[in-house]
């Protein structure tokens, strides 16, 4: 069946030092990667460094954006062939803050993703819907539209290897969590649109998680739902000790 994956996100937060130490809490005590994908996405300055400190264990260091083409002149952007050179495995793509802050598009996230893979990065591609969206009744046409554009192009192959996250946006940083049901009913709705646009087969091996307030308290329930098959976290994922939990949860 579909392996979980959990992957910290930490945003724009800690220091290098702070991220050091990070490492070396959690180094040892990340589960077998057979059993489990354990990723930290981390700011672009401190990923050498992650990469690096992870060494071989099993835990995986992520970008938390990039840039779609392989080089050029885009002053400040980061490439994934910088990306991949440096032995980063995953990258965040669409995650609502970059949607709303820095202009990115249904067509910016698609163009990602498609690089992503052929830049032997594994894309996370975040999805979700506002608070009005849901309160309106449309949050199964947002998501629907959100996958259906951002997997636009995208082989039956690697679709079986893309990560999606399902985050609503009312649910970020907010403490607000969707419920076990309400989150498992998206993401079978993100499972559902795949299936429409692939197969049932394909549908089965991509991976849905959940994301918004995920803590050491509610990842049980969530993870036992059957479309949830992992967690993308943020404020939780910023201490070794709860990130570690969040783990031993998967
Ligand atoms: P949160 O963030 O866990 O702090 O709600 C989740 C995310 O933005 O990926």
């Amino acid at each position: 069946m579909r392996k979980p994956i959990i992957a910290g996100n930490w945003k724009m937060y800690k220091t290098a030092s702070q991220a050091k130490e990070f490492v070396e809490q959690v180094n040892g005590l990340v589960p077998d990667a057979e059993k489990l994908d354990s990723v930290i996405c981390a700011p672009a300055l401190y990923l050498t460094q992650l990469v690096d400190a992870a060494g071989n264990s099993p835990l995986k260091i992520g970008a938390q954006t990039m840039h779609e083409k392989g080089e050029g002149a885009f002053t400040g952007e980061i490439s994934p062939v910088q990306l991949a050179d440096i032995g980063v495995d995953y990258v965040i793509i669409g995650h609502s803050e970059r949607r709303q802050y820095f202009n990115e598009t249904d067509e910016t996230v698609n163009a990602k993703v498609k690089s992503a893979f052929s830049h032997q990065l594994t894309p996370i591609l975040c999805v979700g819907e506002t608070d009005e969206q849901r309160e309106a009744g449309q949050m199964e046409s947002i998501v629907e539209a959100q996958v259906e554009k951002a997997v636009e192009g995208l082989t039956d192959a690697q679709i079986a290897e893309l990560v999606i996250a399902y985050e609503p946006i009312w649910a970020i940083g907010t403490g607000k969590t969707a419920t076990a049901e309400d989150a498992n009913e998206a993401c079978g709705i993100v499972r559902k649109k795949i299936a429409s646009l692939y197969s049932e087969d394909t549908a089965g091996k991509v991976r849905i998680q959940y994301g918004g307030s995920v803590k050491p308290a509610n990842i049980q329930e969530l993870l036992s739902m059957e479309h949830i098959d992992g967690a993308l976290v943020g404020g939780a994922s910023l201490e070794a000790d709860s990130f570690v939990k969040l783990l031993e949860a998967g």
